[in-house]
C-alpha cells in the first residue's frame, strides 16, 4: 500500500510548539510546510532555527496543508481549531482540548461532520513509565495522583485544574474503564485570581476512589502515581521515569526476574511479595504522540488519546473547577 506524506504545519511556536516544529521537521511521514504564530519576530526565528517557514497569516498556510498542530494558549484553542476544521483539516490540539464544554462540544460536532482527525494533546499517556503497566493486569480499587510545579507565568492563563490536573484525570479516565459517580474538591487561589491548588476525590461507579493534588505553589516537582488493588500495589515517578510494582503471590509461583522476594504470611496462608521494577525504554513521548498522529491521519494507526477522551477529561475537570468555585465561595 502506497501512502503519501502529509503536509502539515504549526499554530503557535512558544515553549512547547517550537518542539512541535523540530519533531514535525523530521517525522519522516510528515512534510513540514511551515508555522504561524502571532509573534512574527518568534516565528521567524523558529522557521530558520527549523529550515522552515513562517507564514504571515493562518488562512495562507491552511491552504496549503493537510493537518495542524495547534500549541497557542488554551483561550484561543477553540477559535483556530474552528478555522481548521471548516478548511478540513485534520487537527492535533494540545491539552486542554479547549476552555469550556460547549466549544468542546462544538469542535467535536463539526469534525464529525467534516469527517476529520481531532487528537488532543495528553503526552502523560505516553510515558514509558505508565505504558510499562500494559504488562499486567491493572484494576485499581485506589489511586493517589500527585502533580506540584513551581509557579510559573505560562499557563496561569487557566485555574490549575486545567493545566495540571487534567493530565491525571486524563490518566484516570484511561485506566479505570467505568463511569465518575460522585466527585468531592476543594482547593483555593494562593499567588494568581485563579486555583492554584485543587484537590479532587472522584468515585466511579465501579468502587474505585481516586484522590488527586495540583498545585503550582510547590518548590519542587513532583509528578506521583499510586495504584492499590488486590494483591497490587504500583508507584509511578513520571519525572524519574520508574515504575515499580510489589503483588502478593502463592509460595508455588516462580517469579525468577523478581528483584525481590519476600516472606508474606497472613491468617495462616503463607505468601510472598514479589517485587519488580519493569526496564523503562528511553523515549520521546512528544515525538511518539506526533507520529502517532500523522499515521492517524494516514489512515494506518488510531489517535492515542482523541477529541472525545479531551472532552471527556475537560468535562471533569470543569466539574471540580465549578464543585472548589463553589467550596471556597
Ligand atoms: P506559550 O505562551 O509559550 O506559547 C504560545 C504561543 O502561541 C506564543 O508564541 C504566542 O505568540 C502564540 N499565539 C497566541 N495566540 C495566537 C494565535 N491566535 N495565533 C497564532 N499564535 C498565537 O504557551 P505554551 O506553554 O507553549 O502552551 C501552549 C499550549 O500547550 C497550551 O494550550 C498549553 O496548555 C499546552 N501545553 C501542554 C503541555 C503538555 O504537557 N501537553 C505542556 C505545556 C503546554
Amino acid at each position: 500500500m502506497v501512502v503519501n506524506p502529509i503536509k502539515v504545519g504549526v499554530i503557535g511556536v512558544g515553549h512547547l510548539g517550537q518542539h512541535h516544529v523540530k519533531h514535525f521537521s523530521c517525522i519522516k511521514e510528515a512534510v513540514l510546510i511551515g508555522l504561524f504564530d502571532i509573534d512574527t519576530a518568534r516565528a521567524k526565528k523558529i522557521a530558520e532555527k527549523y529550515n522552515s517557514c513562517a507564514f504571515s497569516s493562518l488562512e495562507s498556510l491552511l491552504v496549503q496543508v493537510d493537518a495542524l498542530s495547534i500549541v497557542t494558549p488554551t483561550i484561543n484553542h477553540a477559535k483556530i481549531a474552528e478555522k481548521c476544521i471548516n478548511a478540513g483539516k485534520h487537527i492535533f490540539i494540545e491539552k486542554p482540548i479547549t476552555k469550556t464544554l460547549a466549544e468542546a462540544d462544538k469542535l467535536l460536532k463539526l469534525a464529525q461532520k467534516q469527517r476529520i482527525i481531532i487528537q488532543v494533546g495528553h503526552i502523560e499517556r505516553l510515558n514509558p513509565a505508565l505504558q510499562v503497566l500494559k504488562d499486567y493486569q491493572i484494576h485499581p480499587k485506589f489511586v493517589e495522583i500527585q502533580r506540584l510545579s513551581p509557579y510559573k507565568t505560562r499557563g496561569t492563563d487557566i485555574p490549575v485544574v486545567l493545566d495540571l490536573m487534567i493530565h491525571d484525570i486524563d490518566i484516570l479516565l484511561s485506566l479505570i474503564k467505568s463511569p465518575v459517580k460522585t466527585i468531592r474538591a476543594t482547593g483555593m487561589s494562593i499567588l494568581t485570581d485563579s486555583l492554584d491548588i485543587a484537590h479532587a476525590r472522584i468515585r466511579f461507579e465501579n468502587g474505585t476512589v481516586a484522590s488527586i493534588i495540583s498545585s503550582r505553589v510547590a518548590k519542587n516537582k513532583v509528578r506521583k502515581l499510586k495504584l492499590f488493588q488486590k494483591d497490587l500495589y504500583t508507584t509511578i515517578d513520571f519525572l524519574l521515569e520508574l515504575t515499580e510494582v510489589y503483588r502478593i503471590v502463592d509460595k508455588s509461583e516462580k517469579h525468577p526476574q523478581a528483584l525481590e522476594t519476600i516472606p508474606f504470611d497472613y491468617k495462616n496462608h503463607h505468601k510472598y511479595i514479589i517485587y519488580d521494577k519493569p526496564i523503562i525504554k528511553e523515549t520521546d513521548a512528544l515525538k511518539m504522540e506526533l507520529e502517532n498522529f500523522i499515521r492517524s491521519v494516514q489512515g494506518l494507526e488510531r489517535p492515542i488519546v482523541t477529541g472525545i477522551e479531551g472532552r471527556n477529561a475537560l468535562d471533569i475537570a470543569l466539574q471540580i473547577q465549578e464543585m472548589i468555585i463553589k467550596d471556597i465561595d
